[in-house]
């Protein structure tokens, strides 16, 4: 996964509740796109993602109820992630900066992300 400088930062959010989707702006003027179902599924914690010999229970045929993919809002997390509040009350989940940025839906990080497949 791609390092990000140290004062790359998200600087502000807003959720589209129309579209389902979280803009995330950074300081480097980068405005993130990215689906709630998609980072929903990507949910790091070890309920979700699995730790040790847990598998987790999150896969990608795993159903997702609207509450779980209706986002209530992100916490920060120290300097380094961001925590989303799902509609379900699901908050364990850390994303860091990193993966988020990985996560980016908008037309030039897909065209990034088709090439370097
Ligand atoms: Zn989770
Ligand atoms: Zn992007």
């Amino acid at each position: 996964m791609q390092h990000l400088p140290p004062d790359l930062v998200p600087t502000s959010y807003e959720l589209d509740e129309d579209q389902n989707v979280l803009r995330l702006s950074w300081s480097d003027g980068h405005e993130s796109i990215i689906s709630y179902e998609a980072l929903r599924r990507a949910c790091p914690c070890a309920w979700c993602a699995g730790e040790g010999n847990f598998a987790g229970t999150m896969t990608p045929d795993t159903p997702l109820t609207a509450e779980m993919t209706t986002l209530y809002e992100l916490v920060m997390v120290g300097r380094y992630g961001l925590t989303p509040i799902w509609g379900d009350g699901h908050k364990t989940g850390i994303y860091t900066y990193e993966r988020l940025r990985a996560m980016c839906e908008c037309d030039a990080c897909r065209a990034e992300q088709a090439a370097s497949e």
